[in-house]
């Protein structure tokens, strides 16, 4: 049953200096940045939430910009948690260092969830469909943690410790991505039950570079950074060599949106597309 609008609480802080403190203080709260996620959970009456911290009017979590974070650090692209897809997709810099990203951007939902659905929320909610997460991991991208006290940077490689958890702490929000150059040809697939406003059953980020990358979704409890896959190819294995690799770092399961089977097949088949398409 849908939680009752009554049943709810909801802060609205002016700043993140004092949303971060709202969250030392109580961090039972909920953060919500575009909802689209949250509101799901509330409608269908599968999420026990009652207290909300709205972080849409915190501008300090948007724009996108070329950052060095340390002097002697190439610059990153920094792009700010409450970022949407329609943001993404309308910005000329992502479009230049990570065209990944904005082909995964336009493929997400459909119009009204691109410009309301961020980039922090999709990192932040964990699903292992997430179409983001592949694009993030390919490309090495750190996310940036901050809290009252601190900030920290983790690798996305280290981000996620399950099905849907991650070292992100209740007091903590993301407050940006920060993506460093990305040496290479980038490349991106979904495959969802239709063309638009589906669901991934499996899709698969790649950079073809000095270094190969490869990251999956959907095809275990966490993105998968295919590491073996990716280094058998750098190093000139066959196609068929990376694609038994591949069959090894994956553990899709049977769900209602897909088969093993079937993923696993399709696991391959991208690879021989990325492969094919990247030359
Ligand atoms: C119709 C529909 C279609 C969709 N299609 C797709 C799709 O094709 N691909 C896809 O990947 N997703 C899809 N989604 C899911 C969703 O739109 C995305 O995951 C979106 O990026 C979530 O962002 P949000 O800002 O709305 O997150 P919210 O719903 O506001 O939050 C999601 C989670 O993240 C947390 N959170 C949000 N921001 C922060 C932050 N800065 N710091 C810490 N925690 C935070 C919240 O507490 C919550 O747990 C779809 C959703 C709907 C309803």
């Amino acid at each position: 049953m849908p939680a009752g609008a009554s049943a709810l609480s909801l802060a609205r802080p002016r700043t993140l200096k004092a949303a971060l403190a709202l969250l030392a203080e109580d961090p039972e709260l909920m953060p919500i940045a575009g909802c689209t996620d949250v509101f799901v959970g509330l409608h269908f009456g599968t999420s026990g939430q009652r207290r909300f911290i709205d972080l849409w009017g915190l501008d300090e979590l948007r724009g996108i910009a070329l950052v060095r974070p340390e002097p002697s650090e190439a610059p990153v692209l920094r792009i700010g948690a409450l970022a949407t897809y329609t943001d993404i997709i309308a910005s000329a810099l992502v479009r230049r260092r990570l065209p990944m990203l904005v082909a995964a951007a336009r493929e997400i939902g459909g119009a009204q969830i691109q410009n309301r659905g961020t980039l922090g929320g999709n990192v932040a909610n964990a699903s292992p469909a997430g179409d983001t997460l592949p694009v993030l991991a390919a490309a090495n991208a750190r996310i940036v943690l901050r809290s009252a006290g601190a900030e920290r940077r983790v690798a996305m490689g280290e981000y996620y410790t399950g099905y849907r958890t991650s070292v992100r702490q209740a007091h903590e929000l993301i407050t940006a991505v920060e993506i460093p150059p990305v040496a290479g040809r980038q490349w991106w697939r979904k495959v969802g039950t239709r063309k638009a406003q589906a669901i991934s059953k499996i899709m698969m980020a790649g950079v073809r570079g000095p270094v190969v990358r490869i990251a999956i979704g959907s095809v275990a409890p966490t993105v998968v950074v295919a590491d073996k896959t990716a280094r058998c190819l750098s190093a000139g294995g066959t196609l068929a060599e990376a694609q038994a690799l591949l069959g090894d770092e994956i553990t899709p399961i049977d769900d209602v949106r897909s088969t093993r089977e079937y993923r696993h097949q399709v696991a391959q088949n991208l690879l021989a597309q990325f492969w094919r398409e990247t030359e």
